[in-house]
């Protein structure tokens, strides 16, 4: 028997094959991966984990692929580190950081679900993948296609900014840009999904994609030593990272492989597209979808696909949501961390550290429980969100006097 059974409706439980489908006939509701969780129980332990390679495929016995990967075999099993400096600065003593910022090899978490996306699109026959990206999934898709010899067909809103269309051109794939927001693009691509024998990835094989991103999770466990932190802040787009996660800390406690997390789980989003964010505060139970206006393009998705699943993980884990202007994004997110700890973040990681720094301000998260920044994006893709933001570079004759004059009264001590 297989790992993997089949796949299950979230809503209504009934059960399908593994199958490229994403949408119950009976209740609409999403599907999910159904794993064989006896089986997976027996041979998955602390010891077989720490066995494995130094990638996210140290957890495949907890992935949805029936072989071997054969896609991105070294995404994941980024540094997570302690961030004393940033901590100082906003007066937290155990505050960390899970760097995706430097995952292989597009510099973001996407290569996570990519890599499990592709590999069961491999499994599945396909030839041809595509997507509807923010950006992060553009480049994913697009490299890890050219490196499994399948076709890419990328979908992505025409505002996108050039690092990030020039990031998914030079591999080569097909690249549609459509006159619309993100969720005009992923209306258009679930359309598409339904006349062309492609794999979607954040379509049709959208549960197989999804689980990817538990191993951002697990790995937040294992690199802390086998214990969930007391908080995690997320980064909210289509949502399902903030799921999967939680979803993976409770894996990991239901394999007796950690203790039962007390995790609660925070979402960050940009004050111009923050659907899920302005639910929680105002305490409602159903998402209304917003219009993005946000430099924030990663996670400018106004109608998350997994908006109720993130609400409920919130809720459920006694957590909360918060939202930060652009300026705050860039100064208290993107330049802070930056100047306190050396990495450079997209907006969507800058959105999540002045999240950090909101919820510590408003006493949400305690000054000394272990917490976990989740930065999933590198800042060299946005640098038109910093670039009018930072000082000026100096100019200099290429002498003494001339460095001398440019330097005084600038770096204290500069001149013997
Ligand atoms: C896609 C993305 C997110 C959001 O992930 P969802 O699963 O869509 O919520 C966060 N950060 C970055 C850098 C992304 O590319
Ligand atoms: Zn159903």
């Amino acid at each position: 028997m297989s790992k993997v059974i089949g796949l299950r409706c979230r809503e209504c439980g009934e059960s399908y094959p593994k199958e490229p489908i994403h949408v119950c006939e009976f209740c609409f509701g999403p599907l999910e991966v159904a794993y064989n969780w006896e089986e997976i129980r027996e041979s998955v332990s602390r010891d077989s984990i720490e066995a494995g390679p130094r990638t996210m495929w140290r957890y495949v016995d907890l992935l949805p692929i029936d072989g071997e990967p054969t896609v991105g075999l070294y995404a994941g099993y980024t540094p997570l580190f302690k961030a004393e400096q940033l901590g100082r600065i906003l007066g937290h003593s155990d505050l960390w950081v899970k760097n995706d910022s430097v995952n292989h090899p597009t510099l973001s978490f996407k290569d996570r679900v990519v890599a499990v996306a592709l590999t069961k699109a491999k499994e599945f026959g396909y030839d041809t993948v595509a997507c509807a990206s923010t950006g992060n999934l553009a480049n994913s898709v697009a490299a890890h296609a050219a490196q499994a010899g399948l076709r890419a067909v990328i979908f992505i809103p025409s505002d996108l900014g050039p690092s990030k269309v020039l990031g998914t051109l030079v591999y080569g794939a097909t690249v549609v840009a459509v006159d619309g927001n993100y969720d005009e693009v992923n209306r258009l691509c679930s359309e598409a999904a339904g006349k062309y024998r492609w794999a979607f990835v954040n379509i049709n094989i959208r549960p197989f994609y999804g689980d990817g991103s538990k191993t951002y999770g697990y790995e937040i466990a294992e690199q802390l030593g086998w214990r969930a932190p007391k908080h995690i802040v997320v980064p909210v787009g289509g949502a399902s990272l903030i799921t999967k996660i939680y979803k993976g800390l409770n894996e990991l406690h239901d394999l007796g492989i950690i203790e039962k997390p007390e995790t609660r789980m925070y979402g960050a989003q940009a004050s111009g597209c923050a659907p899920v964010s302005t639910t929680v505060k105002e305490g409602h139970e159903v998402i209304r979808p917003v219009k993005p206006d946000t430099i924030d393009k990663s996670i400018a998705i106004g109608n998350p696909a997994d908006g109720y699943y993130a609400l409920s993980t919130i809720t459920k884990s006694g957590g909360w949501a918060e939202d930060v202007s652009d300026e705050e994004l860039v100064e208290d997110g993107i330049k802070l961390l930056a100047c306190a700890e050396g990495v450079f973040t997209e907006t969507a990681g800058g959105v999540t550290v002045a999240v950090t720094k909101k919820l510590i301000e408003q006493g949400r998260i305690p000054k000394d429980e272990t917490t976990v920044i989740a930065v999933t994006g590198q800042g060299l893709k946005t640098t038109e969100a910093v670039a009018e933001r930072l000082p000026s570079v100096l100019h200099t004759k290429p002498n003494l006097a001339s460095l001398n004059e440019v330097l005084s009264g600038l770096v204290a001590g500069a001149a013997v």
